[in-house]
C-alpha cells in the first residue's frame, strides 16, 4: 500500500470547505498537501442555511466559538423546527432539541408525560421542554453564573451559506489549504486499478493526487460520472424533488426556529438570518407545476423578495457506494434527503468524522471502504425513515400530493416503529440512529400518532403525587426560560454590542 501524500478536495462548497478545514485542523499539512478545486462558472448550490446541534462538537474541533458564527455568518441560534399544518390543516407543533423533563424510575419522562396527560385530558409536552418554552417566547442565551461562551439550550445555526463557505475557506487556507479556482475538464484514471490520478482544469493546469475527495454536489464528477458508482432513488417515499429558493427582507426580530409550512405540494421553509430571511417552497413537480410553486412562494413572502428565486431540482436518494477506489464523496456528491430536518450538513459532518477515524495514511483497504459505506447507507436510512414519518403521518387527503402521501406504503423498518410507539409508546432505536427518543415523540405525536398506552413503571405514583411532580418540572422550565435574554439581544451580546 502506498502513503497518501496529496489529498485533493473537488468542490468549493460547504461540503469541499468542511472536509478541507477539518483535514487540516486534524492533521495538519506537514505530511501531506491538500489542494481543493472550486469552479466559479459552476458556483455552489447556495442553500442549507438551518443545521443541527451536532454542529457544536464540529465548531468545537475547528475552534470555532458561537460569537464566530454570529459574527462571520449572520447566523442566529435554532432551538428546534416549528411544524405548521402538517398532522392538519390549522395543527403546528415543535420538534425542540433537547429532552423533555427527566426520567423517573428507569423509563423515560415521556411514558410519565402520557399518563399524566390521560390523567388531566391535556395535551401540551412543550411545557416540560426548556428549547420548547425559550423558543416560544423568543429566548436565547446563556444561564447565570454559566460560562457565557457555551449557551446552555441544546441549540444549532441558522446560517448564510455562501458566507459560512467563505469563512471555512479563510480558515482553511490560513491552515496550509491550497485553493485552485477552475473547471475540471478531464479525469486521469490508472489503467489498471480504475484509481484516479489527476484532474484536468480548463485553463490547462494539472492537479495530481493520491486520494480525491468528491465535493462536486449533485453531478459528482468523480463518484459518478468517472467511477459510475450509481443512485439509489427514493423518491417514492420522498416525493419532493423540487425547490425554489428566496432570500426577502426581514420584517421583525428574528426567532430562534425554523418553521417549516405544509403546503399544497409540499412544504415551505422560512430561516431567520440576521440580515434577512431565507425562504423556500420544496416541491413535488408532480403535484404541482413549476411556475405556480414559483408563485406560490413568492406571495407567501413575510417581507420584500431580496432577489430572483433560484430553481434546485434534485432526486431523493443516495450513491449506491460513497467511497470507491481512492474516491470519497461527501455532500450533495453522496446523496441528497430533502431539507426538512436539515440533516445534509450533518450528514458531511458525519461522513468526515468517520473518514478521520479511518484515514487512508498508509493506503487503502477494501475493508474499510466497505464499513464506511455500510455505515453511511444505515444513518441515511434512518434519517430516511424519519423523514417519510412527518408525510405518511398526516390526515389531509386536501390535496392529490398529501393523499398521495397518507396512502403511500412506506418502509417496514419505518412502519413496526410506528407500530411499537402506538399500541406501547416505545420508542425503537435502530442502528444509525440520528434522532432519538425526543424527536421522534415530538414528530409522531405532533402530527396525531398518540401512544394508547404507557410504561406501568409511570403507574406507580399517586394521581396526585405525579400532578405535583409534573408542575414541579414545568414550574422549573418556565422560570428558566423566562431568565434568559430574548434572542436578537443575545446576538447583539455575540457581536459585543449591548442590545438597543
Ligand atoms: C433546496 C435545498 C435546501 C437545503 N437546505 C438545507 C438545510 O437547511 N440544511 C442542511 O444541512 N442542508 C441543506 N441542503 C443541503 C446543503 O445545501 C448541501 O448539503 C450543502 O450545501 C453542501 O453542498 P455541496 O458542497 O455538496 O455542493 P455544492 O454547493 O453544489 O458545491 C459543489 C462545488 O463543486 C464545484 N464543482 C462542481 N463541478 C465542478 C467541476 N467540474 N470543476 C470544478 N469544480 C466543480 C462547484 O463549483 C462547487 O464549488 C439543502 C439543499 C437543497 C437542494
Amino acid at each position: 500500500m502506498t502513503a497518501v501524500r496529496k489529498i485533493v478536495i473537488l468542490g468549493g462548497g460547504t461540503a469541499g470547505w468542511m472536509a478541507a478545514a477539518c483535514i487540516a485542523r486534524m492533521f495538519g499539512t506537514k505530511d501531506h498537501t491538500i489542494a481543493l478545486i472550486e469552479s466559479p462558472e459552476i458556483g455552489t448550490v447556495g442553500v442549507g442555511e438551518a443545521t443541527i446541534p451536532m454542529i457544536n462538537m464540529f465548531n468545537k474541533i475547528l475552534g470555532i466559538s458561537a460569537a464566530d458564527m454570529v459574527r462571520e455568518t449572520e447566523a442566529t441560534f435554532k432551538l428546534g423546527i416549528e411544524f405548521v399544518d402538517w398532522g392538519k390543516v390549522g395543527d403546528a407543533y415543535l420538534h425542540p432539541f433537547g429532552a423533555y423533563g427527566a426520567d423517573m424510575g428507569g423509563v423515560s419522562f415521556i411514558h410519565w408525560f402520557l399518563r399524566h396527560s390521560a390523567q388531566t385530558g391535556t395535551w401540551d409536552p412543550g411545557r416540560f421542554n426548556l428549547e420548547t418554552v425559550a423558543a416560544r417566547t423568543g429566548r436565547f442565551g446563556v444561564l447565570p453564573n454559566n460560562d457565557p461562551s457555551r449557551p446552555p439550550l441544546n441549540h444549532a445555526y441558522h446560517f448564510d451559506a455562501a458566507l459560512y463557505a467563505g469563512f471555512l475557506s479563510r480558515y482553511s487556507q490560513a491552515r496550509g489549504v491550497i485553493r485552485h479556482e477552475g473547471t475540471v475538464t478531464e479525469v486521469h484514471q490508472d489503467p489498471d486499478s480504475g484509481f484516479v490520478t489527476a484532474l484536468d482544469l480548463k485553463d490547462g493546469q494539472r492537479i495530481e493526487g493520491d486520494f480525491f475527495i468528491d465535493c462536486s454536489g449533485f453531478r459528482g464528477v468523480l463518484i459518478e460520472q468517472t467511477l459510475k458508482c450509481g443512485y439509489e432513488d427514493w423518491s417514492q417515499w420522498l416525493p419532493c424533488n423540487r425547490a425554489w429558493a428566496v432570500p426577502c427582507k426581514r420584517i421583525e426580530a428574528p426567532v430562534p426556529y425554523t418553521r417549516a409550512t405544509a403546503r399544497e405540494a409540499g412544504w415551505q421553509w422560512r430561516i431567520p438570518l440576521q440580515h434577512r430571511t431565507g425562504n423556500g417552497y420544496v416541491f413535488s413537480s408532480d403535484f404541482i407545476g413549476e411556475a405556480d410553486a414559483r408563485d406560490a412562494l413568492m406571495s407567501r413572502l413575510d417581507g420584500k423578495a431580496l432577489a430572483e428565486p433560484r430553481k434546485l431540482s434534485f432526486v431523493t436518494g443516495h450513491r449506491r457506494k460513497m467511497w470507491d477506489k481512492n474516491v470519497v464523496a461527501l455532500g450533495l456528491a453522496s446523496g441528497f434527503l430533502e431539507p426538512l430536518e436539515s440533516t445534509s450538513i450533518h450528514l458531511v459532518q458525519s461522513a468526515l468524522s468517520k473518514l478521520m477515524s479511518y484515514f487512508p495514511k498508509d493506503g487503502f483497504d477494501p475493508d474499510v471502504e466497505d464499513h464506511f459505506n455500510r455505515v453511511m447507507l444505515g444513518e441515511y436510512t434512518a434519517v430516511r425513515d424519519f423523514l417519510i414519518a412527518h408525510y405518511k403521518l398526516t390526515e389531509r387527503e386536501d390535496t392529490p400530493f398529501w393523499a398521495y402521501c397518507k396512502h403511500m406504503e412506506i418502509p417496514d423498518s419505518l412502519r413496526a416503529r410506528l407500530d411499537i410507539f402506538h399500541h406501547t409508546g416505545n420508542y425503537v432505536e435502530p442502528p444509525y440512529e440520528l434522532f432519538r427518543e425526543n424527536s421522534w415523540f415530538s414528530v409522531l405525536a405532533g402530527q396525531g400518532l398518540r401512544p394508547r398506552s404507557w410504561h406501568p413503571v409511570a403507574d406507580m405514583m399517586t394521581g396526585e403525587e405525579l400532578a405535583h411532580h409534573m408542575t414541579q418540572i414545568s414550574n422549573l422550565v418556565a422560570t428558566t426560560a423566562a431568565a434568559l435574554p430574548a434572542h436578537e439581544a443575545f446576538i447583539q451580546y455575540c457581536h459585543g454590542r449591548r442590545a438597543s
